[in-house]
């Protein structure tokens, strides 16, 4: 595909009508804060819609449209202010997103956000490219009809039970251990569409960020190893040790090619299991996608050349797209609500000072006027001459602002 008209937005630039180059973002969450300083220290001006007048992007934004998604003026207003749009929300209706590429470039596109929605379609596109890509998905059964429920084959239970849409940071999914618990479980989701998947013996869980260009250029993050907790991502690991070097290359080359079948523009992430089992594909599983920067990201702005919000403003942009080349080995803490809580419930604020004390550490907060447990504040980058010394100074950080997840 080559760029559509109008790109490149090139930097710093102003319209003979004097409009300076702008850059837009469907959603105004910490990615699309993130996205916006990105593209300002380019020179960028840019635009983000959010109904919310406290999102965090959009109180760092120099446009903010705060309608709903769908609203024809808020969408007609972006539009009119941007030169190129990208989405930070993989909800965003992609209705929305095919009303504005109607007069404005925008990556990535409709076609893309709608499979990476829906649970149901976004397994079988990686169905459709498990060969090429070099990695399937776990066995699953799509679950809309009493008839399915009853036709699951014994063999994907125990399995975990996801709604194929909204499901995100464990919310939506339900572990059955058989036909009974799975018939309950349906029950209890109001038997929406949903998918069965069995429940793989996890190893390890990693991610790999790839970004891809108008042009069919695609660069690549090495996989990061991601540790969750409750279901939500608590530490990152971002340091070559962390997968066997061959493995390392399957997965970049599985996720270039789930980009690639998906003709995808922009930021895509592809978050991988890795089972015992070795038979299929070297033990490399495809778990699911995100049309987006990922918070699995979020150490690239401390470790690397080029951030993966960088390489969005490129992608978007029509600018070129730099291999981005990891500095540092890092680890990245996520900071939950949770953390400006004591162990009695009371509010308090964490101390920074200890931790801001400790080498390496780069704190990232996302201007949320109120903490909420499991609600995403910030994180915590380290970084360091050396895998040892991460290590240790991100656990040091973790307990002392009583962060779980460094053991595993
Ligand atoms: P979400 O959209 O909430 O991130 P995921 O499908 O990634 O949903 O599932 C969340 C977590 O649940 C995964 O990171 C993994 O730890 C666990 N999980 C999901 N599917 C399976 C599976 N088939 N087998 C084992 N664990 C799973
Ligand atoms: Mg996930």
């Amino acid at each position: 595909m080559s760029a559509p008209a109008g790109l490149p937005v090139l930097p710093g630039t102003v319209s003979p009508a004097g409009q300076p180059a702008t850059l837009g973002v469907m959603g105004g969450g910490q990615l699309g804060r993130m996205f916006v300083h990105a593209a300002q220290r380019l020179g960028y001006f840019t635009a983000v819609l959010d109904a919310d007048p406290q999102s965090p992007a959009g109180r760092v934004s120099h446009h903010h449209i705060q309608t709903g998604y769908s609203d024809p003026a808020g969408l007609a207003q972006l539009a009119g202010l941007c030169a190129a749009i990208t989405t930070e929300f993989e909800n965003v209706p992609a209705g929305a997103l095919q009303t504005l590429a109607a007069s404005r470039p925008v990556a990535p596109g409709a076609a893309a956000v709608a499979i990476a929605q829906n649970r149901i379609d976004e397994k079988s596109h990686f169905t459709a490219c498990a060969e090429v890509a070099g990695a399937t998905c776990a066995p699953y059964a799509v679950i809309e009809t009493p008839a399915q429920l009853q036709a699951v084959a014994a063999d994907l239970l125990p399995g975990i039970l996801k709604t194929a849409r909204m499901g995100y940071d464990g919310k939506g999914q339900v572990r059955v251990k058989n036909a009974a618990e799975l018939a309950a479980a349906w029950a209890d989701l109001k038997q929406v569409p949903c998918v069965l998947e069995k429940l793989m013996p996890l190893r390890a869980e990693y991610s790999v960020i790839v970004a891809r260009g108008w042009d069919g250029t695609v660069v690549s993050f090495p996989p990061q190893r991601n540790v969750h907790v409750d279901g939500i991502l608590a530490v990152t690991h971002a340091y070559a040790s962390n997968m066997p070097a061959a493995q390392s290359e399957r997965a970049q080359a599985a996720t270039k090619n789930i980009a690639n079948h998906l003709n995808y523009v922009g930021v895509l992430c592809v978050e991988f299991f890795v089972v015992d089992d070795g038979s299929t594909h070297g033990g490399l599983i495809v778990n699911e996608m995100a049309p987006r920067p990922h918070n699995s990201g979020h150490y690239t702005l401390d470790a690397c050349d080029v951030s993966q919000f960088d390489l969005q403003v490129h992608a978007m942009a029509g600018l070129p797209l730099p291999a981005p080349r990891q500095h540092s080995p890092a680890i990245m803490l996520n900071l939950l609500g949770d953390v400006w809580f004591d162990a009695a419930g009371q509010a308090r604020t964490p101390d920074w000072q200890a931790v801001l004390a400790l080498p390496g550490t780069h704190l990232h907060l996302y201007g949320k006027p109120d903490a909420r447990p499991g609600r995403k504040m910030g994180h915590i980058t380290i970084t360091g001459a050396d895998v040892a010394g991460v290590l240790a100074v991100a656990r040091r950080a973790a307990e002392l602002l009583g962060l779980p997840g460094m053991n595993a």
